[in-house]
């Protein structure tokens, strides 16, 4: 360990090489994974991850990519072996240029997402990636998850927002495929490999990504429904009344709003408690406010007189749309206060989601009666947070977590019976390594591994994640 400190040391400094108090990068943000990393590295350029990562790979020491470690499944989080290196790009934050013609903006894979989103509105454009940790997590760790967020209704996931990518291999070779470009049908699109692929082929260290004209108007509303079926009524409605103008689309059960004015007081639900189910949605646009808000209160009404939803708070400005957006970014925080709950990031097409929540609900009742969803999500895209909270009559919190098998098979094969993914957004880290054996082919599974051997030989790239 000590040759390696200072072989370390020599390539990025000795004040950053991290030895000890490895509390910030070896235990994941749910506090589930609690890893025992050999040493931190924390290099400034892509030559010195390049230097690091080639040391590594003489040393057969394994690597753990790590960005702003605010992942859900445990895959920026090193074993308890001791043997593990966690390469953290959290140094590596310079924005290099912003291109307002390409459109486009060429980043370090350290820069914090919020970071990118402020800069891309000083130059009047918007980097549409959006999420409740964007203020800690990272665009190399982004796109390493492929995270979604709550614009993908409208501008998609992150692999939709990645032109360009520089890259660092298992072997320290440096690949350069910083492109800015729409078209390039020139083969294989390597890019795409190491998006969403946790850290296990190699270390983003610069990314082209994709901005957009920045909306001149949002108009954020909630509105209280009877049904999940009707808040999909909803979705198909506003499609035809406000077309892609809808930006964010979130579903969100009455159990799950009242933890969040439970445990954060301070923040109100602007429509009474008095209904079933809430969507909350954003819709931008390029007029301005008072035509969009015209445009949106002409569909609401119109969806009320239908029977499609019952009521609705229109935000009178930004503030208050803030306001209503905070409930849902406090959620799954909520959800920490209340005890541990049973979680699950599951994708169903969008027309089965409300046939999806009636399956697994009932599953779920008949195996734990008195069982508490919280079912939240951004349906937009078919993506819901199908969370498990105990049964407060039979369970505990530390009994419930026993049951984590039981519930995520009931929930996963429920999932499946839809034609649903059981890792939406979150990915598979650990957490869901084993799990996806049941639901991906053999096929699928040996063709993923064929890729992981011939870029990873030694397997020294987040050993044990994902595959
Ligand atoms: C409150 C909260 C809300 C969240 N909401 C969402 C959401 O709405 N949508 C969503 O998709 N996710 C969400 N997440 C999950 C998490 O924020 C995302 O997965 C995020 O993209 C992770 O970024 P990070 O910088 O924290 O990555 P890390 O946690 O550091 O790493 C994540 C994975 O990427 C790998 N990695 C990190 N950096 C690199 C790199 N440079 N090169 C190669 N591999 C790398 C790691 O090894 C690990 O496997 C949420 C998390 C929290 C805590």
């Amino acid at each position: 360990m000590s040759d390696l400190k200072t072989a370390f040391a020599a390539i990025v400094g000795e004040s950053n090489v991290i030895t000890g108090d490895f509390a910030a990068y070896a235990n994941d943000w749910r506090k589930k994974y609690f890893g025992k990393p050999l040493l931190v590295v924390k290099p400034g350029t892509v030559e010195e991850v390049a230097a690091l990562v080639k040391l590594c790979a003489e040393t057969k020491t394994p690597i753990v990519p790590q960005a702003g470690n605010t992942g859900l499944v445990g895959g920026g989080v090193p074993d308890e072996s001791g043997t593990e290196v966690i390469i953290s790009v959290a140094r590596m934050t310079k924005v290099l240029e912003v291109d307002t013609i390409n459109n486009t903006m060429t980043v370090e894979a350290g820069c914090i997402l919020q970071t990118l989103q402020e800069t891309a509105a000083e130059h009047d454009r918007l980097f549409p990636l959006s999420l409740a940790a964007e203020g800690s997590c990272r665009i190399g760790g982004n796109i390493s998850t492929n995270a979604g967020g709550v614009q993908v209704l409208r501008y998609g996931n992150t692999r939709e927002l990645v032109m360009g990518l520089e890259v660092v291999l298992p072997s320290g070779e440096i690949w350069n495929g910083l492109r800015g470009l729409r078209k390039d049908n020139t083969g294989y699109d390597l890019k795409h490999l190491f998006i969403g692929a946790e850290g296990t082929l190699g270390i983003i260290t610069k990314a082209v990504l994709k901005l957009f004209p920045a909306p001149r108007s949002t108009q954020t509303v909630f509105i209280g429904l009877e049904s999940p079926q009707k808040a999909m009524d909803l979705l198909g409605f506003m499609k035809g009344a406000l077309g892609d103008r809808i930006t964010a689309f979130e579903l969100i059960s009455d159990f799950g709003l009242s933890l969040v004015t439970k445990y954060f007081p301070q923040l109100k639900a602007p429509l009474p408690p008095a209904f079933p189910w809430f969507v909350l949605s954003d819709i931008a646009d390029s007029r301005d406010a008072a035509a969009l808000t015209a445009d949106v209160e002409a569909a609401l009404g119109e969806a009320i007189e239908q029977g499609i939803i019952l009521d609705c708070a229109i935000a009178k400005n930004e503030t208050e749309g803030n306001r209503m957006w905070e409930l849902r970014e406090n959620m799954t925080e909520s959800q920490v206060h209340e005890g541990r709950s049973i979680k699950h990031d599951v994708s169903i097409p969008i027309s089965k989601i409300a046939d999806f929540i009636k399956a697994a609900d009932a599953a779920l009742e008949k195996a734990y009666p008195g069982v508490r969803p919280i079912t939240f999500g951004h349906v937009g895209d078919g993506n819901l947070h199908y969370n498990v909270a105990h049964p407060l009559a039979s369970f505990t919190e530390p009994n419930w977590t026993k049951e984590l098998d039981r519930v995520n098979l009931i929930v996963h094969d429920a999932t499946a019976q839809f034609n649903g993914s059981i890792s939406a957004e979150h990915g598979i880290g650990q957490l869901k390594r084993e799990e996806i054996k049941r639901y991906k082919s053999a096929l699928e599974l040996q063709v993923m591994k064929n890729i992981k051997a011939a870029i990873d030989p030694q397997n020294i790239m987040n050993p044990g994640k994902v595959i």
